[in-house]
C-alpha cells in the first residue's frame, strides 16, 4: 500500500511571520518545510537576470518554458534551482520583492509551480507556507493555519531584516489578483501574531494543529 503523507498549510501576508513559524514546526514535528514563494521569486529572479519586463506575461511565459526548475530538499528544507543555479540570497533583492507579486499574478505561471508544489507531497510529510496552500495547494489538509499580524508590524520587521519591501503593496497584489488570491482558506485557524513573540506564535500554532486533529 502506498504511503499517505500530510500537509500543513500555513498561508499568510508578507512577514507575518509564517516562514519561521514552518521552519520551527518543521523542526519539531519531523517536516519538510517547503517555502513556496521562493518558487515565485526564483522565477522572477530569472525574468529579471534575462532582462525581461515582468509586465510581459507573454515573455515571461516563454522565458519560463525554457527554465529548468529543480526543486529539493536539503536538511529538511526546500530549495529551488533554475538551470543548474541554486538560488538562495539572491531571491530576497529589492528587484524580487517589487516584481514577483505581477509574476505570481499570472495563472500559468502558478499552474506549473502549483503542480511541483503538490510533488512534495508523494515524497514527504511537509509544512508549506505560501499565499493559497489551504485554499488552492492542499484544499483537502485539515490543517490549516492562517498567521496574519498588522501592517504596521510587518513593516517594520522587514524593516529590521533590511530589507525594501514594500508589503502593503504586495499584499494588495496578492490579494486582489484574480488567480488564487490570498485569503483565510476554509477550515483554517487564524493566528494574529501583532502581540506575540516568535515562541508565543510557534506555540499558538502548535496549539491550533492539535485542536485540528494533529497526532505526532
Ligand atoms: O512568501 P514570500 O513573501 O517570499 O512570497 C513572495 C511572493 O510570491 C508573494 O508576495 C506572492 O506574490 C507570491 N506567492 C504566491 N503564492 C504562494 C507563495 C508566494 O503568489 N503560495
Amino acid at each position: 500500500m502506498s504511503q499517505i503523507y500530510r500537509a500543513v498549510a500555513i498561508d499568510g501576508p508578507a512577514a507575518s511571520g509564517k516562514s519561521t513559524v514552518a521552519k520551527r514546526l518543521a523542526e519539531s514535528l519531523g517536516l519538510v518545510m517547503v517555502n513556496s514563494g521562493a518558487m515565485y521569486r526564483a522565477v522572477t529572479w530569472q525574468v529579471l537576470q534575462e532582462g525581461i519586463d515582468p509586465e510581459n506575461r507573454a515573455a515571461v511565459l516563454e522565458a519560463m518554458s525554457r527554465m529548468r526548475i529543480d526543486c529539493g530538499v536539503k536538511n529538511n528544507l526546500s530549495t529551488i534551482a533554475i538551470n543548474d543555479r541554486l538560488l538562495t540570497i539572491e531571491i530576497r533583492s529589492a528587484g524580487v520583492n517589487e516584481h514577483v507579486s505581477k509574476v505570481a499574478s499570472i495563472p500559468e505561471v502558478r499552474e506549473s509551480l502549483v503542480a511541483m508544489q503538490r510533488d512534495y507531497l508523494g515524497e514527504y510529510d511537509v509544512v508549506m507556507e505560501g499565499r493559497d496552500i489551504g485554499s488552492v495547494v492542499f484544499p483537502d489538509t485539515p490543517f490549516k493555519l492562517y498567521i496574519s499580524a498588522s501592517e504596521e508590524v510587518r513593516a517594520a520587521r522587514r524593516a529590521k531584516e533590511g530589507e525594501s519591501d514594500e508589503v502593503a503593496k504586495r499584499d494588495a497584489q496578492d490579494s486582489n489578483r484574480k488567480a488564487s488570491p490570498l485569503k483565510v482558506a476554509d477550515g483554517s485557524i487564524v493566528i494574529d501574531s501583532s502581540d506575540l513573540t516568535i515562541d508565543g506564535t510557534v506555540e499558538a500554532a502548535r496549539e491550533a494543529l492539535i485542536k485540528l486533529g494533529w497526532k505526532d
